[in-house]
């Protein structure tokens, strides 16, 4: 009988468990899992195998320990044992590793055994920085976007109370995922990055990673072509806390929800934090799975308004102590007063101020606001109102508000109503979809049916053109 022990070696002890495994776990799994494993040594009943990471043989410990065992008995008896070699990155920079024994029990604390973040890993890794033997993960944070420069204010604040409640407590929060939503130019973006810094600061050993959807999805569209996905989904569960920037791109990019679908539910499922941002409320966000939606509404979902006047005047202020800039506060509320765009248009109004000032060697006084700011204005074209456009359309053609929006078929007032959502496209920066709303809830089909009836009739019937042109007129000076 001894006979037969000594003839095994790792490899052949190895193979015929991996026979097993196979028909038991899922191919995915498989290949994920348990490809990746080198056989290294077999010493009497102890098989030693070598992982490529501290996580993977956290994972193998945590999923699949009693399959091994399980396998690994059959294959060399009831005293049979497991022994890991785990790939890792010592301090100085040269890659060793380090042996384990199996345990079953989920004693194994990562943080006591004190390793560096640092894992030689055989992964393919879209964020490893070029040039150092050492594999890292860069988190791909800017900086400057901070809690302490990001001001709070009704427009923002249960968002920036939660993101310092995920920067606090990682994982550890109700608020997993966070999904930031809302308007371009609000503070998404600097709020999500400010919550990555912050867990930087606050728990350093933690890997953070900020990636907008759009790279996520190149990535993963580069690694799909170089039969790589597994790489790909295995380096992102890899990180512990994982901030994805305006994930209202992944419409249509089917399988890369696919992609995202695993890696969300891996970590979600690891007790790793989640950080979501987006231009919608997550019940608005089309072209995206359902089940990717539902999950998102787990955890809490806090939306960014646009700033109110005395957070603008903060934000300026904010930003002026930061850039070392005087001005006095006669200007700054001239400035926070007619810049109701958003904060980005904010930021910009200051850095024309700034430019014109040096260049003319002029003092950034009222005068000189109020002629940067016309320029501003009419560059960025202050952006009317659907309803601005609903009313002055009802006057000039002297109907009722309510007809205009409701369902009557008379033709004069189809006609007001075409020419006022042709207007509202033109003139707004509003979707076909919030368009559409603004006229009792049609869709985003009649909203293009009606701009193009109205471009057909002009072409085509001079009265009807002289007419939207008047209206066009004062629709322009009321946005000037
Ligand atoms: P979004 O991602 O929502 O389009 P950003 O995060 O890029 O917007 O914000 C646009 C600019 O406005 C950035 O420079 C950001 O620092 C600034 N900003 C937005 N909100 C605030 C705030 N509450 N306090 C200070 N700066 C802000
Ligand atoms: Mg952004």
């Amino acid at each position: 009988m001894a006979n037969t022990t000594v003839l095994k070696d790792a490899n052949n002890v190895w193979s015929s468990c991996l026979k097993i495994i196979k028909d038991i776990v899922e191919w995915q799994h498989f290949k994920t899992w348990f490809e990746p494993i080198v056989p290294v040594e077999l010493q009497g009943n102890v098989l030693m195998i070598q992982v490529p990471s501290q996580f993977f043989y956290e994972y193998l410990e945590e999923h699949y320990v009693n399959l091994l065992a399980k396998t690994l008995k059959r294959e060399l008896g009831k005293d049979a044992r497991l022994e890991y070699r785990i790939m890792v990155d010592s301090s100085n920079g040269r890659s060793g590793s380090m042996d384990v024994p199996a345990s079953g029990s989920k004693t194994f604390n990562h943080n006591e055994m004190n390793f560096p973040l640092v894992i030689d890993n055989p992964v393919k890794n879209p964020f490893v920085i070029p040039g150092l033997k050492k594999v890292q993960i860069d988190p791909q944070l800017n900086h400057n976007y901070t809690f302490d420069n990001y001001v709070e204010g009704d427009s923002n604040r249960v968002a920036r109370r939660a993101g310092k409640t995920v920067a606090d407590k990682p994982g550890g929060n109700s608020f997993n995922p966070l999904v930031i939503y809302g308007g371009v130019g609000l503070g998404k973006t600097h709020l999500a990055q400010a919550i990555g810094n912050d867990v930087k600061r606050l728990h350093p050993n933690k890997v953070v990673l900020y990636v907008s959807s759009e790279k996520f999805i190149n990535q993963f569209q580069d690694h799909s072509r170089n039969n790589a996905i597994n790489d790909f989904i295995h380096f992102y569960q890899l990180i512990d806390v994982l901030i994805i920037d305006d994930v209202q791109f992944f419409a249509r990019a089917e399988k890369s929800q696919d992609a995202f679908f695993a890696i969300f539910n891996h970590l979600h499922q690891t007790g790793k934090q989640l950080v979501l941002t987006s231009d919608k409320s997550p019940k608005d966000l089309e072209g995206l799975q359902e089940r990717l939606l539902s999950r998102f509404r787990w955890g809490l979902s806090a939306d960014i308004q646009l700033p109110d006047y005395e957070t603008r005047i903060q934000i300026l202020e904010r930003k002026m102590k930061n850039d070392g800039l005087d001005m006095s506060k006669e200007v700054v509320k001239y400035v926070a007063y007619n810049i109701t765009t958003n904060v980005r248009e904010l930021e910009g109004a200051l850095i024309s101020l700034l430019a014109q000032s040096s260049l003319n060697r002029k003092e950034i006084d009222l005068d000189l606001a109020k002629k940067v700011l016309r320029n501003f204005v009419k560059t960025s074209s202050k952006e009317i109102t659907i309803d601005a456009i609903q009313k002055m359309v009802c006057e000039y053609y002297g109907v009722s508000y309510d007809k205009l929006l409701h369902k009557t078929r008379k033709r004069e007032i189809v006609q007001a109503r075409q020419i006022t959502m042709f207007l509202a496209k033109s003139f707004t920066k509003n979707s076909l979809k919030t368009i559409g709303e603004h006229f009792g809830g049609r869709d985003h089909t009649t909203v293009i049916h009606s701009c193009q009836t109205v471009k057909d009739l002009m072409d085509t019937d001079s009265v009807f053109r002289e007419n939207v042109m008047e209206i066009t007129q004062k629709v322009q000076l009321a946005s000037m």
